[in-house]
């Protein structure tokens, strides 16, 4: 992983062979970041991906082997217990250009991820929701 501060925030090169979540959360541990926006694209491969079923609060997870193009991932950095949460949705490419996409759970860099991290000023805690059943931003 490689990391340049610009102007707004951070452009982060994660490297074939890293993951993409534990990677970014390891490193907004570091840096401090406690809240932020997040984008990215890039190519990579064995992701897991989550479509959350509302009825039973519960994800509904899909491995994918293989290689795709990280056509699109945005998100959002938060709090959850007090350390850093990336919360990641992303559009897949397959060969044949066609998409799948989901809530990201892990993938892997295959060639190239090339992210925006944005932070903000004040942290942004998550807190469950029960309702939901998921841990909402508080606002
Ligand atoms: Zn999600």
């Amino acid at each position: 992983m490689k990391v340049r501060e610009v102007e707004g925030g951070f452009l982060v090169r994660i490297d074939k062979g890293e993951e993409i979540l534990s990677t970014l959360t390891a490193w907004a541990r570091e840096r401090g970041i406690g809240s932020g926006a997040l984008e990215g694209i890039g190519a990579i491969e064995n992701a897991r991906l989550g479509f959350f079923d509302i009825k039973r609060k519960e994800y509904e997870t899909k491995e994918l082997e293989g290689e795709y193009e990280l056509v699109s991932l945005t998100g959002n950095i938060s709090l959850v217990d007090g350390q850093p949460f990336v919360h990641a949705h992303c559009v897949l490419g397959r060969a044949d250009c066609s998409l799948i996409g989901g809530h990201l759970f892990c993938a892997t860099v295959a060639a190239a991820g090339e992210f925006f991290v944005r932070p903000f000023a004040e942290p942004m805690q998550r807190e469950l929701n029960r309702d939901i059943g998921l841990k909402l931003l508080v606002i």
